[in-house]
């Protein structure tokens, strides 16, 4: 987040320097510190973004810029999202004014609801040593793992147990990942009590570590549960693509093209539409904290034949 920060903080004096930028003049020397008046940064102090927050936030948008400059806001931790992030989505809309420019970070662009997304130009950059660099190995055997259950579902449609277990498996993989996270995130906590700091200190250090591993938990889960909801879709669009008389090679996995034709002939397709529209609608609440599990049940229940 610190790198996102300082990119973001450049662009932003890019943005109203008269010398494109040169990180020498007054606005970009100032916009670097994160201290001008045209700017603003929105860093949320708990486990999501606090409808209060947001207000105060919009609204120090709406006062006029000086010297007719761009008014930049930056919000930290988009990813975090939360309820309150509606209020956001409409200002993203209908900018107070024509001079401003909103900036979002988020470690992961699957993190940010949809709606948020397709409103947003978007930028990628990968540094190493991010807090999720070291899942990606982990992600890569997890999701060919997922893969194989799924074709097992596919093709033993009536195995309603197997499929039940789908839902387990992933909640596994969940909770591992999380244990993991928490485990370090306890060590760090217990480095600081054993700083020497007062009394006072400690405490308030300990309390903003909790902030942000609640975090970091959310989003490792909400990654993840991503993750699982890409690949699902990618099976049911082929459901739906196989059925409509696709050639092979158009499928997201060739290889589960016989697999379909055998054991989803003659199917209802809206049936399957219908299962996309679930993960839709799951993965824009994701982030508010709904309960995945029903959503991936229902899904993969919709596979079975019962
Ligand atoms: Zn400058």
């Amino acid at each position: 987040m610190k790198y996102l920060l300082e990119i973001a903080l450049q662009f932003a004096a890019n943005i109203n320097c008269q010398k494109n930028g040169c990180m020498e003049c007054r606005v970009c020397i100032n916009t670097l510190k994160a201290k001008y008046p045209n700017l603003r940064i929105l860093d949320p102090a708990g486990s999501s973004i606090l409808m209060e927050e947001i207000q105060e936030f919009i609204y120090s948008m709406s006062v006029s810029s000086i010297n007719n400059e761009f008014k930049i806001a930056i919000i930290k931790e988009a990813d975090l999202g939360g309820s309150a992030f509606n209020l956001l989505l409409k200002t993203l809309e209908e900018p107070p004014d024509e001079k401003c420019v909103f900036i979002l970070l988020a470690e992961d662009i699957n993190s940010i609801i949809p709606t948020i997304k397709s409103r947003c130009q978007t930028y990628n950059w990968i540094f190493k040593g991010s807090a999720f660099e070291n899942y990606d190995k982990r992600f890569q055997d997890f999701k060919i793992e997922l893969e194989g259950w799924l074709t097992g579902i596919m093709s033993d449609r009536k195995n309603i147990s197997g499929a039940l277990n789908f839902t387990g498996n992933v909640g596994i993989f969940v909770k591992e990942i999380c244990g993991e996270a928490v485990k370090r995130q306890k060590k760090e906590s217990e480095k600081i009590k054993k700083s020497g700091l007062d009394d006072d200190e400690i405490k308030r250090i300990v309390k903003k570590l909790d902030e942000k591993h609640k975090r970091e938990i959310k989003k490792i889960t909400n990654l993840i549960i991503m993750h699982v909801f890409d690949i699902m879709t990618a099976c049911l669009e082929d459901i739906i693509a196989a059925a409509a008389g696709s050639r092979q090679e158009a499928l997201h996995y060739p290889e589960n093209y016989n697999i379909i034709n055998e054991s989803f002939k003659s199917e209802n397709i809206n049936k399957y539409t219908g299962l996309l529209r679930v993960i839709r609608e799951n993965g824009i609440y994701l982030n508010q904290g709904i309960n995945y599990e029903i959503a991936l049940d229902r899904i993969v229940l919709g596979l079975v034949q019962h």
